[in-house]
């Protein structure tokens, strides 16, 4: 089983050589290029059906089909993506970004984390799968669909899902592209918050005017839009926008209990991740990770207006305008959020202003799957087995195209991933801790197994797997060397 991590590493090497940046056309060829090498690696595992779409508008994906021995076993469709995003600052590498290289535990590279090592993890469990049960076809109907433009925001995969439906029907979605909570707690993510974004310009005349002559007579736009961003949230620093947490779900208390257990130091985060912000704040009776990750957000994310240059310049400036982008989850509804959003404007605009307000594409839904699914209760089991300990339930604040494949193909997703919050995705020096990935590996392993058994009988008890499969072998750390990795 040791031979099967080391090839593992080296053909992960091998793809992060290709720089398959989606956001630039200058790559386009590599995308193609990885998109081939990825189909090259299936077809060597053996896969039976792998294509390559790229008959445009997308970018080339990738899809495979391995069919179970079983006929009624059921159909998963793994997503994936292996365009990366762009390496600005690359002198801030450590390492050449496409060069990938292992240090100690830590391979560094683009697309390390996110998501060629997370879709090699899906290759190498599947090896893992077949070895361990000595079968040559895996225990579920496997399917794949490996994106290129995820880091360009998935334009067309709506396009592609369909323009394949039929092909890519399955009885559920794993989801992958998501960390785990931390190293030292293995979490099985259910959901992702979707969000739109709106320009909000105020006019209140055709040119600016003096200060001095008409200044006190007339609307100030800049005036009349810092009102309206006041207004969007209360003291309480709730959305104050009428109508807006009417469809939102709350999470329910065995969630709520589980993000509370989940070993989050806010002082550390707030010092580290959110780069020395000092103090947190928010919804109040949330906490942080839920305001992050069950609760919606209006945020301003820029806001500009009349005269900005060097200087004083004594004007009524004639316009402002802000962005907002919002966070969403279940199960608000863009289009009514967008309305809402509408409305607040109109009745938010004075007497001689006029407001415009522009949604920049339709946004992404919010997804979350339910906890007690079968296939939810599945992937977290699998975790705990190959990480031999508790895993507890997560979400993640971002958004994805989860919500559209669950449109589009009709069945749940669930949320598999095995890469850690502090992977330096889309920065430099991007990294993936191996052993984690192998033990990711180890748990897909497991999955194929569980799946057959708990989508048939969503009540039935976590079956029994007992074959140890040492993928992570002597790479899996001591508890102890662990928790200090984690505090480093
Ligand atoms: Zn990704």
């Amino acid at each position: 089983m040791h031979g099967l991590a080391d090839d593992f590493v080296a053909e992960l090497c091998e793809w992060i050589a290709i720089p398959s940046i989606g956001a630039d056309p200058a790559h386009h060829a590599d995308v193609a290029r990885s998109a081939e090498w990825l189909a090259t690696a299936l077809r060597r595992d053996g896969w039976p059906t792998v294509e390559v779409w790229d008959t445009g508008p997308a970018l080339p994906a990738v899809y495979a089909c391995w069919p179970a021995e079983d006929p009624a076993a059921p159909v998963v469709l793994v997503y994936g993506h292996h365009d990366v995003q762009p390496v600005d600052p690359v002198e801030h590498w450590q390492h050449p970004p496409f060069e990938a290289v292992v240090r100690g535990e830590e391979l560094f590279g683009r697309g390390a984390s996110d998501d060629k090592g997370q879709v090699a993890m899906h290759l190498l469990g599947l090896r893992a799968h077949l070895a361990a049960t000595g079968q040559t076809a895996p225990s579920v109907t496997l399917k794949l669909l490996v994106e290129g433009e995820e880091e360009s925001g998935s334009p067309h995969i709506a396009t592609l899902l369909a323009e394949h439906r039929t092909k890519l029907g399955a009885d559920l979605v794993v989801f992958t592209d998501t960390p785990l909570f931390d190293r030292s707690a293995p979490t099985v993510c259910t959901g992702q918050r979707g969000h739109i974004t709106a320009t909000i310009t105020m006019t209140s005349g055709n040119s600016d005017l003096h200060s001095g002559r008409f200044g006190g007579g007339v609307p100030n736009a800049a005036i009349a839009l810092a009102r309206l961003v006041a207004a969007v949230h209360d003291e309480q620093g709730r959305i104050a926008i009428p109508g807006f947490y009417d469809d939102v779900r709350e999470p329910s208390a065995l969630e709520r209990e589980h993000f509370a257990r989940l070993p989050f130091d806010e002082a550390a985060w707030l010092a580290g991740p959110a780069d020395g912000v000092t103090a947190a704040t928010g919804e109040a009776g949330w906490t942080t990770l839920e305001r992050t990750w069950v609760r919606p957000t209006a945020e301003i994310t820029g806001i500009h207006g009349g005269y900005t240059g060097p200087g004083v310049k004594t004007i009524v400036p004639r316009q402002a305008s802000t962005a907002l982008t919002c966070r969403l989850v279940p199960d608000q509804q863009l289009d009514r959020v967008q309305e809402l959003i509408r409305r607040f404007v109109a009745e938010h605009t004075p007497p001689g202003v006029t407001a415009e307000v522009v949604f920049h594409g339709s946004g992404v839904p919010p997804y979350a799957v339910d906890i007690d699914h079968p296939a939810t209760l599945a992937v977290r089991d699998a975790l705990a087995a190959a990480f031999d300990q508790e895993v507890l339930f997560s979400r993640t604040g971002g958004s994805g195209p989860a919500a559209l494949l669950h449109a589009w193909l009709d069945v749940p997703v669930v949320y598999f991933g095995a890469t850690l919050p502090d992977d330096r995705i889309h920065a430099p020096n991007e990294r993936v801790v191996l052993p984690v990935l192998l033990r990711g590996a180890e748990a897909l392993a497991r999955l194929w197994r569980l799946l057959p058994d708990r989508l048939r009988t969503p009540a039935a008890e976590p079956a029994g797997i007992t074959a140890e499969l040492g993928l992570a072998g002597s790479a899996r750390p001591e508890p102890g060397r662990e928790q200090e990795a984690n505090r480093a």
